[in-house]
């Protein structure tokens, strides 16, 4: 319980006495059912006894990637699911119903954005979108129905970084519970469940997993309220494969060593490039720590430069529409993640052409900072 961040995500998992013919690291059970020798062995299954019975319903692996984000989010339970899509889907579906209402951050992920919009209001679940940098405007749009508040902790693609506390206790005063997405700060800045947050999803696709190779989601919370959202990922099928969960587990072990490396780099670029003329302005949560909060920085360039040129300058900063791998890449909000929004939303947001968001890496800050510089200077229009 008092084990430290960095010895946390090596020492979580299954425990080592537990693992089939004590291999050093947990194996991968890649089987879709469980045998049973007797009556007997299948009822001890329903009694509890901690064996398994059907892989969508519960497997070792994907219950320790449930357990392990529990454990260094300092939550009692987790399940893992396919996607952080849904994660969200299962975290939401364990406290609301038709008939219910949510408020949501007017700058979720936009894949939240729309899976609330438009398939949640299918299903009869309303959502109000509101800016929650102004709490009392969230209390203002709070109805009867309101059963959920809903946001991120760091948000995307401006890196502002949410009043947690302010939140819940907001939530706390009218009964409702909240739901807080923390795939950008990640468990090693944030731990939304110690400021009392009720629900915690990530998509493990990101830092959690860190090596852009797998599709993978978690929710994390009460055992009460996790067993909810796991009867959710049973029942709707979105459980995630052995496989992935092993591949994400094995990612784990090195968030501490990737965060600190990720987030020191970060905080160097976005001060090299709040120097630099030809960068009108750079998002980065500075307040919250000197040694960096987190690895994206998003910057908007000046109007003289020419934005295709700019990125084709990067060499080997590659243009993803994702983030938080090992490399450093760039995305471009307006043309991506916030294509779907109408011209006056981005405006108002901020979202504007000259806007790129960084996720960065673990390569050498000096060779990061360069290729911006260099990319910038060959991109100026004369
Ligand atoms: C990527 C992302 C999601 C969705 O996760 P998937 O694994 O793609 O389903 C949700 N929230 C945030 C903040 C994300 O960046």
């Amino acid at each position: 319980m008092d084990k430290r961040f960095e010895t946390m995500v090596l020492h979580s998992g299954i425990e080592k006495n537990k693992k089939p013919i004590n291999s050093k690291v947990t194996p991968i059970f890649q089987t879709s059912a469980f045998t049973f020798n007797d009556l007997d062995d299948l009822e001890g299954y329903y009694q509890g006894e901690g064996n398994y019975l059907y892989s969508r319903v519960g497997n070792p692996n994907t219950d320790e990637l449930g357990q392990m984000v529990a454990a260094i989010e300092s939550a009692p339970a987790g399940v893992a699911t396919s996607s952080g899509l849904s994660a969200i889907l299962a975290a939401i579906l364990s406290v609301v119903r038709s008939g219910d209402h949510i408020v949501a951050a007017d700058d979720v992920y936009g894949g939240s954005f729309h899976l609330l919009k438009e398939e949640l209001k299918q299903l009869g679940i309303e959502t109000t979108f509101v800016s929650f940098s102004d709490l009392q405007k969230v209390e203002q749009v709070m109805l009867p129905n309101t059963k959920l508040l809903y946001t991120e902790s760091i948000t995307n693609p401006l890196l502002r970084v949410e009043e947690l506390a302010s939140v819940v206790e907001l939530a706390k005063k009218y009964g409702v519970a909240t739901l807080v997405d923390n795939t950008f700060a990640t468990p090693y800045h944030c731990t939304p469940f110690t400021l009392g947050v009720d629900l915690v999803v990530h998509s493990a696709t990101k830092y959690i997993g860190g090596h852009s190779d797998v599709t993978a989601g978690v929710v994390v919370g009460s055992n009460d309220l996790i067993e909810k959202a796991r009867a959710k990922v049973v029942n709707l099928g979105t459980n995630v494969s052995p496989f992935e969960a092993w591949l994400t587990c094995r990612g784990i072990k090195t968030l501490a060593l990737r965060m600190k490396t990720q987030s020191f780099n970060a905080r160097r670029l976005a001060e090299a490039l709040k120097g630099n003329s030809n960068v009108s302005k750079v998002y980065y949560p500075f307040q919250h720590a000197e040694a960096g909060y987190g690895a994206m920085v998003t910057i908007e360039l000046s109007k003289n430069i020419d934005i295709n040129q700019f990125l084709k300058s990067l060499s080997w900063v590659k243009i993803v529409p994702t983030l938080a791998g090992v490399e450093t890449t760039v995305s471009h909000p307006l043309t991506t993640s916030h294509r779907a929004l109408p011209p006056e939303a981005n405006e108002a947001l901020g979202i504007t052409r000259e806007v790129i968001r960084v996720s960065v890496g673990i390569e050498h800050p000096e060779d990061i900072i360069l290729a911006f510089e260099h990319a910038i200077e060959r991109s100026i229009i004369q």
